[in-house]
C-alpha cells in the first residue's frame, strides 16, 4: 500500500482541523513560554493552506506540500512560518512529482523536513523547541520503514514518538528562541511548536489509517 494525493489532501484537512480544535491550548501554551500568538498563526495558516488546495487542486502530495509551504510561509508570522514552511517545502521536494509515496519515501521525506528546521531554526535536540518533537519522530519513521511497516506502520510510529518527544519538552529550560530569555523559568512548560508538530505528525497517521481502510473497503 502507498499513500496518494488523497491522503496529502486528507492530512492537511485533519491538520487544519486539529489546529482549530487545538488552537486555544496552543496559545495558552505559548502564553507560558512565548509571546501566546502560536495557536491563532497555526489556526490561521491551516486555514490558508485549504483555501489554497480548494483554489489549485494539487496533483501528487508533493505538489499539496509545497502548496502548504507556500500558504504558511505567507500567512504565518512568527518563528513557525518559516520553520513550517521549510519543513513542507523540503518534504516537498523530497516527495518529488511521485504520484505515491511508499514507507521509505516517507521516512526520506520526514527526515528532509527535520533537517529543513534544524537548517533554518539551528536547534539541536534538547533545546526545547519542536526538535524535539520532529527528531524522535524522523528516527522512529526510518526504523519503522526499514523493519518493513506500511506507511501507516511509519507514521504512526512518526506520531507516537513525535508525542513522547514533545512532553519530553516540559521540564527542559530552553535554549533557543523566545522561550530561552525565560531561563530557567522556561522548565514545566511543554514546547508549543513541539506540541504542534505532534498534531500534525498525528494528523498525517490518522490520514494514512483512513485511506488504508477505505482501500480496504474498494478491494471489496
Ligand atoms: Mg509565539
Amino acid at each position: 500500500m502507498a499513500l496518494d494525493v488523497n491522503w496529502a489532501l486528507d492530512w492537511l484537512k485533519l491538520s487544519a482541523q486539529a489546529m482549530a480544535e487545538h488552537r486555544v491550548e496552543l496559545i495558552e501554551l505559548d502564553r507560558a513560554i512565548g509571546d501566546s500568538d502560536h495557536g491563532e498563526n497555526m489556526d490561521r495558516g491551516f486555514q490558508a493552506v485549504l483555501q489554497k488546495l480548494d483554489e489549485t487542486p494539487p496533483e501528487s502530495p508533493g505538489a499539496a506540500l509545497k502548496a502548504t509551504a507556500m500558504a504558511l510561509m505567507s500567512k504565518v508570522g512568527g518563528a513557525a512560518g518559516p520553520l513550517y514552511g521549510t519543513a513542507y517545502l523540503r518534504a516537498a521536494t523530497s516527495l518529488g512529482d511521485a504520484a505515491t509515496v511508499d514507507s521509505e519515501a516517507l521516512a526520506a521525506a520526514l527526515e528532509a523536513a527535520r533537517d529543513g528546521v534544524v537548517a533554518r531554526g539551528k536547534a539541536e535536540l534538547g533545546d526545547k523547541t519542536m526538535i524535539d518533537a520532529w527528531t524522535p519522530a524522523v528516527e522512529a519513521a526510518r526504523k519503522a520503514a526499514s523493519d518493513g511497516a506500511d506507511p501507516v506502520g511509519v507514521l504512526e510510529a512518526a506520531a507516537e514518538a513525535a508525542e513522547t518527544g514533545a512532553a519530553a519538552t516540559d521540564p527542559l529550560i530552553a535554549r533557543k528562541g523566545r522561550a530561552s530569555y525565560l531561563g530557567e523559568r522556561s522548565a514545566g512548560h511543554r514546547d508549543p511548536g513541539a506540541a504542534s508538530t505532534a498534531l500534525l505528525l498525528r494528523a498525517a497517521a490518522a490520514a494514512a489509517a483512513g485511506s488504508a481502510g477505505d482501500a480496504g473497503t474498494d478491494a471489496v
